[in-house]
This record gives structure tokens, sequence and C-alpha cells, in this order.
């Protein structure tokens, strides 16, 4: 018989309380990702019948592989199936680890440090972070940002290319005109930040972004780049600017502090966790913080058991990535 899993999983204690045990015992961990996955009622993952009984082995414990029988396919299959973590050989209690890490750690976790501290090699630490930050990618959101709702840009990258540095005479340019990638934040005010990797940076490429998730009752603020000038036309609420240039950080309610802490935490992390971030990847460490910033106000346990529940279902459309940079 088919239920739906309506049951809510484990408290914020009971989540912490586990993940260490989780992150050192294989059994544990199987158990662990199997109460955040499927609360209390676990279900196939193929058919989605709740009629299912795990496979114990003859010495009474759980079977090796942790498998579990549907009485409705018929079917077996265990906790990974359907999850970012179906195809991987790396133990759950590695990923366990990696979750956590990546769910309370500010600046987040690097694949290298993820390496060293569960012996494991760089390529398969990577090939796990790429796709925990594949879970952490948030549904695109129908609901548009409201109230008072503030966008900025910023540069984010590779060093300069070689032929500009050494070109002397020729100040290195920072932020706006480089050739870092420039990445576009939205964030309501106390609410949700919505980012976009852009490739180029234009008035009609902003206002579109900007249309497309921000309700157009809503109080747009920026700085004063000469391409916001006139992009706040389509709100109703008005848009107001304050003038960096002349060290206006904030006029009446008008500013931009709460983008720009969130492109503070981000560029923390790119240049202090992760040292350098191609152009290709950038989009999943943003979405990285993107997730821990929309999470921000839920406890550790239960932003790990939100990434773990966000793993579910995302199996088939991820794409390898390409392990040459981190
Ligand atoms: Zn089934």
């Amino acid at each position: 018989m088919k239920k739906k899993n309506t049951k809510p999983g484990q408290t914020d204690n009971e989540v912490l309380k586990e993940i260490p045990l989780a992150c050192i015992d294989e059994t544990a961990a199987t158990e662990f990702m199997e109460k955040q996955r499927w609360g209390e009622i676990p279900a196939c993952p193929h058919c989605g019948d709740t009629d299912v009984v795990k496979v114990m082995g003859e010495d009474g414990k759980r079977n090796k592989r942790y498998l579990w029988r549907c009485h409705g396919c018929k079917k077996q299959f265990t906790v990974r199936i359907g999850t970012v973590f179906e195809d991987s050989r790396i133990p759950l209690r590695i990923w366990c680890y990696a979750f956590w890490k990546a769910c309370s750690s500010k600046k987040g976790i690097s694949a290298l440090q993820i390496s060293r501290e569960c012996s494991i090699t760089y390529k398969s630490a990577l090939f796990l972070m790429h796709r925990i930050r594949y879970a952490m990618t948030e549904p695109k959101q129908k609901e548009k940002l409201q109230g008072t709702v503030e966008a900025d840009e910023t540069y984010v990258g590779g060093k300069p290319r070689h032929h500009q540095t050494k070109i002397e005479g020729i100040k290195r340019s920072i932020g706006r005109g480089t050739k870092k990638t420039p990445v576009f934040a939205i964030v309501e005010r106390n609410g949700n930040v919505r980012t976009k990797v852009m490739k180029k940076i234009t008035v009609e490429t902003l206002k579109e972004e900007l249309i497309k998730n921000v309700e157009l009752s809503s109080r747009l603020n920026t700085d004063d780049f000469p391409l916001y000038r006139n992009i706040g036309k389509p709100f109703d609420g008005g848009h107001g600017i304050v003038n960096h240039k002349i060290k206006e950080y904030t006029r009446g309610e008008d500013n931009t502090n709460t983008v720009e802490s969130f492109f503070a935490l981000l560029k923390r992390g790119v240049y202090g966790t992760f040292h350098s971030v191609s152009k290709k990847h950038l989009h999943r460490y943003i979405n990285e913080f993107a997730f821990r910033w929309n999470a921000r106000k839920i406890d550790d346990g239960m932003r790990v058991q939100k990434a773990i529940r966000s793993a579910d279902g995302k199996r088939l459309m991820y794409k390898e990535p390409i392990s040459k940079t981190a």
C-alpha cells in the first residue's frame, strides 16, 4: 500500500547525538541516512510502496549490503538508490561526515580536507563534494522574493591572465572590468538569497534576473553602479540607491548590507577554504553557500537533514564533474 511520508524526521538534538557515531561506523551511518531520508516510514525508491522489510543475515544482523525488500514491486533496494550517492563506492560513514561538515562549517569544507581527514583520494573526495553541492542545490522556486530586496554583483575567480600581470605599469584591476566571473545575488532582507553565475553583466541581463526573481511590489536596494540606475523602474516599492563612492552605506532604510554579507561569506570560503574555484564549477560552490544562507535560521542537525533529504531524486539529473580542478 502506498503511503505518503508525512512523518517528520528526527529532531535537531537526535541528529546531533547520532551523527558522530554515523561518521565512524557503517551500520550506524546507514541507519542514520535511512532515518534522515525516510523519517519513520521507509519507502521503496522504485515504486514508493511502504510495505518493505530489512533483509537480515543469518547472524540476525543486517545484511552486509544493507538491503531492503519491497513487497509491492518485489525489488530490493538500499538507502543509496535514487540519490546522489547511488553508484558511489565511498562508505556512507564518509558521506555522513562530509554532509555534516558541509552543513556546519560557515565557510564550507574543501575536498582536500575531506581527503585528508577521511583517508580517501583527492579524486574521490572531489567527486563526493561535488555531489553534496549538487544535493544542496535548491529547486527552482515559484515564489518570488518580496519586501525589501537587495541586489548586487561580485566578481569571483582565478588569478588575472598571465599577460596582464606581466605588463608593467598597468594597474591590475579588481572587480568590475576584470576577467573574473560575475556573480549576481538578490537577497530578500531577513529572507532568502538567489544567486546566478552570469555570462555577462548588462542592464538587460540584470533586469531579466530581477523580474524573474522579485515581486513587482517590492522595494529594490542597490549601490550606485551605473547599470543599476534605471533598473528599479518596474518595482512599485521604488528603488533606493546608496552611493558607495561618497562612502554612503545606508540611506534611511536603504542599504545593501545583507547582500554584501553574503558575498563576504562567499569570498572568505572561496579564497580561504577552497583557495580557488574554476569558472566551470563556480555555480556549485555558490549553491552551497546559498543553501547554508537560506538554512541559516535552523540548527546544524536540521541543516544536515535538509541536505540529505535534498539528495533524494537527484540521481538521474547528475552529470559527473571533470575532476581536474577544485
Ligand atoms: Zn517497490
